[in-house]
């Protein structure tokens, strides 16, 4: 059923308060996420069960596996008197019955709106011997009514750093790489770049391994992957952080820079060409280490690819929705494609947002052409296109409504992708990521003129 049909072509009102089909989900989801990139992890939700069950699905559902962690089920009695006496239960619980770790505990609506103190609840466990010895407890806030699942996972990485990391006053030659809000494929490729560079890494948080595990008949609660607690804990000895998506890892990235004299570059995620140009340059200058015939391999393939099929990619427009960093990225792709990045949506608010994008598009045919929003949301998204219509789509599997509607072709991308695989096993960043977009884009492209082509015009190579 075509949901949006009705989706009104004209904008009769600047709408302020009212979002409609939201390009973004809630601050829990993301900090559940970056909470299973620690090995070993339970996440915990401080909330009602209904919050906790809905994070979990909605990451199940894009990582189709299955997704464990642990709430402090909010009844009436903790919503009027707090939930403390319920999360300290909890806690002593979980490390008797589920044997992890590390709890990583997030707020949600009700706790923040009851107003407790995450600091002095958990501190109370410490103290009082609930985190059996050699155990550890890590927490942040997550109220969704501000931000969105980035920002849940940005503050979910600022709470390890926190909680974990630790100086010795000897750096151990290690970088930091904080891999922003992305998929287990993408921390694993950063991974592989900076194995393939030499570098000595320490990556956190890391889903992959844990997210995208094989199926081996035997049910491991905490599977082989994830970063190492020790390894967080050593981030504050290392010679250095690159941060990888502003939104999501700023945070952390400086919080290190600040309390641990770790210094930081804070860049976007490596999407596209020029964003893995610049990843790899900083792990170079970072570590001294000279980029691999390897790594200009990759690259020149992906220069092979754009220059081989530019005539099909030359002036396609293309709608664009989802999280800042991986849309950032995208836009710069679409810009390296000679493409026109048309509408551009994030749903997670940020002022820097608009004015990167601008940045991006300057000097090139999309600017003046090029609309927007932040926060924006599909709604506005399906009106621009309603006006003037687009080649392509680029979001999640919301899209595949206006898609449908609108009869365009949609590559799906960002979160959560819930009816197609893919996502969690082939990276969208560094060179591979690039050749991989640059494949699904052409291939709907080009499958897409061989519907429409005329007989007369219907050829075997275009
Ligand atoms: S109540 Fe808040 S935390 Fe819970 S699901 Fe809704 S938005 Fe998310």
């Amino acid at each position: 059923m075509a949901l949006l049909r009705h989706t009104p072509k004209e904008i009769t009102v600047e709408r302020k308060a009212l979002s409609i089909n939201p390009a973004k989900t809630c601050q829990p989801v993301g900090a559940m996420y970056a909470a299973l990139g620690i090995h070993g992890c339970l996440p915990h939700s401080h909330g009602s069960q209904g919050c906790c069950a809905y994070h979990r699905s909605a990451l199940t559902r894009h990582t189709k596996e299955p997704i464990s962690a642990a709430t402090s089920s909010f009844t009436e009695g903790s919503s009027v008197f707090g939930g403390q006496a319920n999360l300290l239960t909890a806690i002593q619980n979980i490390f008797s019955v589920y044997e992890p770790e590390i709890i990583a505990v997030h707020t949600t609506c009700l706790s923040e709106t009851i107003g407790d103190d995450m600091t002095q609840i958990v501190e109370k466990a410490r103290t009082e011997g609930k985190v059996p010895e050699g155990k550890h407890v890590i927490y942040c806030n997550t109220p969704s009514y501000v931000g969105s699942h980035v920002t849940g996972y940005a503050n979910m990485v600022g709470g390890m750093v926190k909680n974990l990391a630790k100086s010795t006053g000897v750096k151990n030659g290690k970088i930091n790489i904080i891999p922003g809000f992305c998929e287990p494929s993408d921390m694993a490729e950063i991974k592989r770049l900076a194995l393939e560079m030499g570098v000595d890494a320490n990556v956190f948080p890391d889903t992959s391994g844990v997210l995208n595990g094989p199926l081996t008949g035997k049910f491991e609660m905490y599977p082989k992957g994830g970063a190492k607690v020790a390894d967080i804990q050593s981030s504050g000895d290392a010679i250095g952080t690159v941060a990888l998506g502003e939104w999501a890892t700023a945070h952390a990235a400086k919080m290190l820079d600040s309390e641990n004299k770790v210094p930081c570059q804070i860049m976007g995620l490596p999407i596209s060409l020029g964003a893995t140009d610049d990843y790899i340059m900083a792990l170079h200058k970072m570590s001294g280490k000279a980029v691999p015939a390897t790594i200009d391999f990759e690259r020149g393939q992906v220069v092979d690819v754009m220059s081989d099929y530019n005539q099909y990619f030359f002036g396609k427009r293309v709608a664009l929705a989802g999280d800042p960093d991986q849309v950032i990225g995208l836009v710069k792709l679409c810009v390296e494609l000679d493409m026109i990045p048309a509408y551009v949506v994030s749903g997670t608010p940020g002022n820097k947002f608009e004015r990167t994008i601008n940045e991006i598009i300057k000097g090139t045919p999309a600017e003046g052409i090029t609309k927007v929003k932040c926060p924006g949301d599909l709604f506005i998204l399906h009106q621009w296109i309603k006006q003037e219509p687009v080649d392509l789509i680029i979001g999640n599997t919301y899209c595949k409504y206006i898609s449908r509607d609108e009869d365009i072709p949609l590559l799906r991308h960002g979160f959560p992708i819930v009816d197609r695989m893919g996502h969690t096993y082939f990276p969208s960043v560094g060179y591979k990521g690039a050749l991989r977009l640059m494949e699904k884009m052409l291939d709907l492209f080009l499958t897409r003129r061989d519907r429409d082509e005329p007989e007369s015009s219907f050829e075997l190579v275009y």
